[in-house]
């Protein structure tokens, strides 16, 4: 390897964290701040369901029900996006992997590809506060920009503060029965993944539990450091 090779491979960046813990917000962030792509296997599970496709079909239940999607969908899912020209940029991964076993498939995909993880981000939160993050939570049907009934309101009601639309959605599994089961499966399945990059030396913890601001000034500290 040179010093060339690092400095043109792309970096890929891990956000770990419960559902709530603002990995959406911050992925966000620094796909602006930084140009990497953000991938979030939730988005693209979303827009299988809305395309009617064999993989959106399996897995529109199990996501009402706020359970894992199956590893064997997720990944090929994801081995696809990543393929895709744009993730020479840089990645962000925002909800993959969710199990050891995409974890795995992961490092495997990267092994293909010479990449490495620059940095797993754990966003730690307090799981008492995340139901009522998730059930307030909405989004502009426009560009996607996040909001919140009580934390993050427009500046004007109703109105995107970043593209001006007027339409909002709200996701179907963002109800608070829904959250304990997501919450439930992170503790099971991928909480375990925090040890996992822990021993790889690219675990990054995060106090994810402040201002949204001050938590993407943070995360981008630790981001400058895994990829200088
Ligand atoms: P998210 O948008 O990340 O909160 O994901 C929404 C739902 O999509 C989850 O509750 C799961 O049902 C499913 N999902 C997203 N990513 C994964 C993944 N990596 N593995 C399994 N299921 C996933």
């Amino acid at each position: 390897m040179t010093d060339t090779d690092v400095l043109t491979r792309p970096a890929v960046l891990i956000l770990l964290g419960p559902p709530g813990a603002g990995k959406g917000t911050q992925a966000r962030k620094l796909e602006t701040h930084y140009g990497f792509v953000q991938l979030s296997t939730g988005d693209l599970l979303r827009a299988a369901v809305a395309a009617g496709t064999a993989a959106g079909l399996a897995a529109k239940a199990v996501m009402e029900a706020g359970g894992l999607v199956s590893d064997e969908i997720v990944i090929a899912i994801l081995r696809d996006r990543l393929a895709e020209p744009d993730c020479a940029k840089g990645v962000i991964l925002d909800g993959f992997p969710r199990t050891s076993v995409q974890a795995e498939a992961l490092d495997a995909l990267l092994a293909e590809t010479g990449q490495r993880i620059n940095a797993a981000i754990s966003l730690e939160v307090d799981d008492a506060a995340m139901v009522a993050r998730v059930a307030g939570r909405y989004t502009c049907a426009g560009c996607g920009e996040g909001y919140h009934d009580d934390f993050k309101k427009p500046r004007v009601s109703g109105t995107c503060d970043v593209c001006g639309k007027s339409e909002m959605s709200r996701r179907p599994d963002d109800t608070a029965e829904t959250v304990a089961s997501r919450l439930e499966a992170y503790h099971a399945q991928t909480a375990p993944l925090i040890s996992y990059y822990a021993q790889k030396n690219v675990l990054q913890r995060l106090d994810a539990m402040g201002d949204i601001n001050e938590i993407g000034t943070e995360m981008r500290r630790l981001v400058d450091g895994a990829t200088a």
